[in-house]
């Protein structure tokens, strides 16, 4: 799990004039900010897609492209619709203030600006901002284990099979299920389970940061290896299986909990599609895993089993 970023929070002003730059820059050089600044519109846009900025103060008047189409660009585009926007204009009449509200501004500043009230609106804007981004993440984290869950999985399979179509490194899919869990639930009671579950995340979580372990549903977890191919998946994969059979359990000693694991390599996959296939891959090959016997690891097709 990526944690959110402890840099400074960026803004970036569009506004055609130079003095308006100037001022920001010497008025908020001691706020906790890094600030950029563009003097046109397309240039905004552009620096907008590279900085990934946290809050935008932008100018409604300026030559080519108005403010207002910035602000639709913005809201166009999936990386940056959520950036607080705050319009800063001199002339902005009561129907450009609600055309700008309704288009999605969050806030309107009219110039010349009290640089006290502009600084405490940013600094509100950075704070929504700031709860924003963090409940996008949570709603991105499974609540028992700490793994990424369902959502992130799926969205991040297919972005890693995306990216593995246009520049193949090797990618790789570890579906991970334990085995014998109901049983053990019903023996040991479910805050035991629980245990069991966040213990083996740890473990699952013990690779390479690059490998992304989510929690699939359950008792199952999805683990993304990107560049990662064949036999190196099957260490990966061995390496988790070992590491969970060896954990000894202080509210049922003795007991030995094992997991069962199917692997899916993409470069070995003829006629894969979408995403969809690799699991359903790693699925069938999981599923052959319990059928023989479980605490064992099995491969789709072309590669041997390790254990
Ligand atoms: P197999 O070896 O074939 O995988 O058998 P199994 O018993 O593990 O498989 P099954 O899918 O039948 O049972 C999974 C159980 O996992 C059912 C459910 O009660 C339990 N379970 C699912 N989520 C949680 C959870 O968050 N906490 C706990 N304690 N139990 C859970
Ligand atoms: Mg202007
Ligand atoms: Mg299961
Ligand atoms: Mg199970």
């Amino acid at each position: 799990m990526t944690a959110l970023p402890t840099s400074l929070p960026k803004v970036l002003a569009i506004d055609d004039s130079e003095l308006i730059h100037r001022l920001l820059r010497v008025r908020l050089q001691y706020e906790q900010i890094e600030l950029h600044g563009a003097v046109e519109a397309r240039e905004g846009l552009r620096m907008a897609k590279t900085l990934v900025p946290d809050v935008i103060l932008l100018d409604i008047e300026m030559d080519g492209m108005d403010g207002f189409e910035v602000l639709q660009s913005l809201k166009a585009d999936l990386d940056l619709q959520d950036i607080p926007v705050i319009f800063i204009s001199a002339t902005a009449s009561m129907e450009d203030r609600v055309r700008a509200l309704d288009l999605g501004a969050v806030d309107f500043v009219a110039k010349p600006f009290e640089v006290v009230e502009l600084k405490a609106r940013v600094r509100s804007a950075l704070r929504v901002q700031h709860l924003v981004k963090m409940l996008a993440q949570k709603a991105q984290v499974d609540g028992l284990t700490g793994l990424w869950n369902r959502t992130y999985f799926d969205r991040r399979l297919g972005q890693e099979f995306a990216e593995e179509r246009r520049h193949p490194r090797g990618l790789s899919l570890v579906m991970c299920d334990v085995d014998g869990f109901k049983r053990l639930n019903d023996e040991c009671g479910h805050p035991f389970g629980d245990l069991v579950l966040e213990r083996l995340s740890k473990i699952l979580q013990s690779g390479r940061t690059s490998d992304i372990a989510c929690r699939y549903g359950g008792e199952e977890f999805g683990i993304i290896l990107p560049n990662t191919a064949g036999d190196e998946a099957i260490e990966v994969a061995e390496r988790y299986r070992a590491a969970f059979e060896q954990e000894t359990w202080p509210g049922a000693p003795g007991r030995v909990i094992t997991a069962s694991f199917g692997i899916a390599d993409l470069s070995s996959l003829a006629g894969a599609q979408g995403p969809e296939d690799l699991v359903v891959a790693a699925d069938a090959a999981l599923y052959r895993a319990k059928v023989n016997g479980r605490n064992r690891i099995e491969c789709a097709p072309s590669h041997r089993p390790a254990h």
